[in-house]
């Protein structure tokens, strides 16, 4: 394999690109936009950084957040500090800083629309608005909105959430998540460098009435939206069966990040799923004990074995948590209550944050800490309502 193209320049082409090159193989990423601000909330995980401390470990403005408050209709809202704070970019500063890495690891980096791709007996032929190109293999990464139509995940209506906000100008140091009555998805309220990341993502809604929900929720919290700009796009959150058939590799080509489904369809995250995905794309590649032929099955089973598997799991899990009932009130208000009142199911909350605790041990978690979690909501719901402050004997 001499040239290998990577198509599309986002966290996860970037990341390929960069492993490919430094590797020695001659990369070139075709990106029509380059570094710009997709939309995202631009939220790194604990699990992302200590993976790759360069997310970390540069002068790349970011955001450090430390704290979090989550509420539910109707439950108030808990606080949780985060000991494993989230890392949060404007998508600007973070795809210039991969892209510049990649440029660095000797990746060619050319701004154009790649428009069409042709299989050749032995290679590709690439169609781009500059001309034509050529390459032995591809690492499709052009995102959710993937305009090739014979590479990467077919979306399903069902495989998506739409998601849309707000960038506005204010500030906060904390995170703000709210989930909101019959929606599967959320409000968050993201604090970045200068501005706040303020949206709202949901499957089975319009986008419109998306809309509807969070500029209520920025009226009742006062958050303005004069100034402020609007944005959406899709977020990838496949069902079972979409990960059953998911395109996400085939001869010659494999797809990582959003053009592969690889995000989280609970919480929406991407950008760990993405790079990741690029790394070991990149690795099997390199790899020359595979032949050619046998790529797209040896990258299928490393992404499944390292999280895919996982976020086909949280797939069946995603109605239940946002929809599902729990001892008569729904599941993100029980997950309220329990935040208010067990110092143990907080703990599961920061892991989960973190992004360090998977969905497939989730259960036996929950059942293991289920008696010590209860006893302490039990006792403090007692310290509250049979015992209010002032009457407690004081030591
Ligand atoms: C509103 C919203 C909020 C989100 N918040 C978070 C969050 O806080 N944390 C998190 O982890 N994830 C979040 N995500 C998910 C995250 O944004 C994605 O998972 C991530 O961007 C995927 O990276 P990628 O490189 O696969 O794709 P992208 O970032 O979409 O990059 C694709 C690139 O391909 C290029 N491209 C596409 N087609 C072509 C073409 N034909 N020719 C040339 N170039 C092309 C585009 O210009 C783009 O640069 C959010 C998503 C949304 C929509």
């Amino acid at each position: 394999m001499k040239t290998v193209a990577v198509l599309g320049g986002g966290p996860a082409g970037a990341s390929a690109a960069e492993r490919l090159a430094d590797a020695g193989l001659r990369t070139i990423l075709f990106d029509e936009k380059l570094a710009w601000e997709k939309p995202c909330g631009g939220g790194l995980t604990y699990k992302a950084y200590t993976e790759y401390p360069y997310l970390l470990n540069n002068d790349t403005p970011k955001r450090l957040v430390h704290e979090t408050v989550i509420g539910a209709h109707k439950a108030g809202d808990a606080k949780l500090t985060l000991d494993h704070p989230l890392v949060i970019y404007s998508r600007l500063e973070l795809n210039r800083m991969l892209l510049e890495r990649a440029e660095k690891a000797g990746a060619e980096i050319e701004k154009t629309r790649v428009m069409n791709i042709e299989q050749r007996e032995n290679g590709w032929r690439l169609e781009t608005k500059n001309g034509v190109a050529e390459a032995d293999f591809l690492i499709v990464a052009t995102g959710a909105r993937n305009p090739l139509r014979t590479v990467g995940t077919e979306y399903k209506a069902a495989d998506t959430m739409s998601a849309l906000g707000y960038y506005v100008p204010a500030e906060q140091d904390r995170i703000d998540i709210q989930f909101l009555e019959n929606l599967e998805g959320y409000i968050w309220v993201f604090p970045r460098s200068g501005h706040l990341s303020v949206g709202i993502c949901g499957k089975g809604e319009s986008a419109q009435a998306l809309r509807l929900r969070l500029e209520a929720y920025m009226d009742e919290r006062g958050i303005p939206r004069k100034d402020a700009k609007f944005y959406s796009h899709m977020l990838p959150s496949l069902e079972s069966a979409g990960w059953k058939g998911n395109r996400v590799a085939g001869r010659g080509w494999l797809a990582v990040g959003d053009a592969g489904g690889l995000v989280d369809p609970i919480t929406g995250e991407g950008l760990f799923y993405a790079i990741r995905s690029g790394d070991l794309a990149s690795r099997v590649v390199l790899n020359d004990a595979h032949a050619l032929a046998d790529k797209a099955a040896v990258y299928r089973a490393a992404i499944a074995h390292e999280f895919a598997a996982d976020l086909e799991f949280a797939a069946m899990l995603a109605k239940r948590v946002f929809l599902g009932k729990f001892l008569f009130r729904t599941v993100p208000q029980r997950m309220v209550h329990f935040m208010q009142r067990s110092p143990r199911f907080r703990e599961l909350m920061q892991d989960l944050f973190a992004g360090t605790q998977p969905y497939s041990s989730l259960r036996n978690r929950l059942l293991r800490n289920l008696n010590g979690t209860l006893q302490e909501v039990i006792m403090q719901f007692f310290l509250d309502h049979v015992l209010p402050q002032n009457s407690r004997a004081t030591p």
